[in-house]
């Protein structure tokens, strides 16, 4: 498989005939396992499928390569029940060995990644036999999947919940410390937030002096703030939580405000870098930001 994240098969050749196009509205609740009862190439299944009324979207080779025949959204015809066929994916498996019926580990190996990959990209949940992966003779009275249901059942599910839970364990979110950094190390015009907020920067360290010379000042730019943002004036240990309490029209207002204060000119669009925060509270800011982003709030 090229991408078992995109689904990209090691190789691609479509049928033009013998399947259904779109799923009739239905949607993909299972995944129906095959064999080839011969030991098939994807072209091999390509030529097959071509003269014979069948198909199924995936061939799993002998080594374990995996060609793509139907596309997930169309309809293959594959299990012999047409309600299963619109609302599931078939996968085909090569033998290597006729009596009894074996597929090689390569082939059991990429099958059940196969199912796994496919279980996680459709919703399906951790694959369970008869749940979310069947069998084709549990559609039809035929001896198809052999050994897939039989002597080779076991394994095949269990690598396949293996894989299962090693994607869905696979966090590509980054961590909360990763955000609250790059929230931290954000660059706003050459100046690092941490700076800005911190007024270690020049810029801040400007700014920083004149709102020390004005303590009053900036006794009542915090009262503002906690006003705009609904803390009561007592409350000496909430964090005005920006994002979440303001308009753009309160933000614009309690700039303007800011930059008065601060003695910086109205059309100055230097931003007031002179509000001191402890360390704590800007860990708890860091942590609402990193929550929020997060989508748990
Ligand atoms: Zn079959």
């Amino acid at each position: 498989m090229q991408d078992w994240n995109t689904l990209a098969t090691d190789e691609t050749m479509l049928l033009n005939t013998h399947y259904t196009p779109g799923r009739a509205g239905r949607t993909v609740d299972k995944i129906v396992l095959h064999h080839n009862a011969g030991n098939l190439s994807i072209p091999d299944c390509w030529n097959v499928w071509q003269t014979r009324a069948a198909s199924a979207h995936y061939q799993v080779d002998a080594n374990g390569r995996i060609g793509r025949l139907v596309n997930d959204t169309d309809t293959a015809w594959h299990s012999g029940d047409w309600d299963a066929n619109l609302t599931s994916i078939g996968i085909e498996h090569a033998d290597v060995s006729t009596s009894p019926w074996l597929i090689s580990q390569a082939t059991l190996d990429n099958g059940a990644h196969l199912v796994a990959a496919l279980c996680h990209h459709y919703g399906l949940g951790r694959p369970e036999w008869l749940v979310n992966v069947y069998p084709h003779n549990h559609f039809q009275a035929t001896a198809c999947p052999a050994s897939i249901a039989d002597t080779q059942r076991d394994e095949y599910m269990r690598r396949a919940q293996e894989y299962y839970d090693q994607i869905q364990g696979e966090d590509n979110m980054p961590t909360a410390q990763e955000i609250a950094n790059a929230v931290w190390n954000f660059d706003q015009n050459g100046v690092l937030m941490r700076d800005r907020v911190q007024g270690t920067d020049t810029a801040a360290n400007k700014t920083l002096a004149i709102a020390q010379r004005n303590d009053g000042r900036l006794a009542r730019m915090l009262m503002s703030l906690k006003r705009y943002t609904g803390i009561p004036d007592d409350d000496t240990t909430t964090v005005p939580d920006l994002n979440n309490s303001m308009t753009g029209d309160r933000v614009r207002r309690i700039t303007l405000m800011l930059k008065r204060l601060c003695g910086i000119p109205d059309d100055d669009t230097t931003l007031p870098d002179t509000i001191t925060l402890s360390d704590t509270q800007l860990d708890a800011i860091a942590d609402r930001v990193a929550t929020r982003l997060k989508g748990n709030a």
